[in-house]
């Protein structure tokens, strides 16, 4: 395995000669995810069960669909 200097994300070197997220040969699914804004501190939420504020540790209990968008993280 190796990791791209640019992106430090891992790829497996014996398969490609470059790293795949960078050249666009590979989309890398895992880096989105749903988010909600946090009603009660305006920070950013996760879903994972329920939602999860990963500032003030609120919790909605809301299907994943309830969400404002998606985030690259
Ligand atoms: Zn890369
Ligand atoms: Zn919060």
């Amino acid at each position: 395995m190796q990791m791209c200097p640019n992106c430090d994300k891992v790829y497996d070197s014996t398969e490609y000669s470059r790293c795949p997220y960078c050249s666009g040969e590979l989309e890398n699914k895992s880096g989105e995810s749903y988010y909600k804004n946090c009603p009660n501190c305006g920070g950013i939420m996760y879903w994972d069960g329920c939602w999860e504020c990963t500032n003030c540790s609120n919790e909605i209990d809301t299907d994943e669909d309830d969400n404002d968008g998606i985030i690259e993280h």
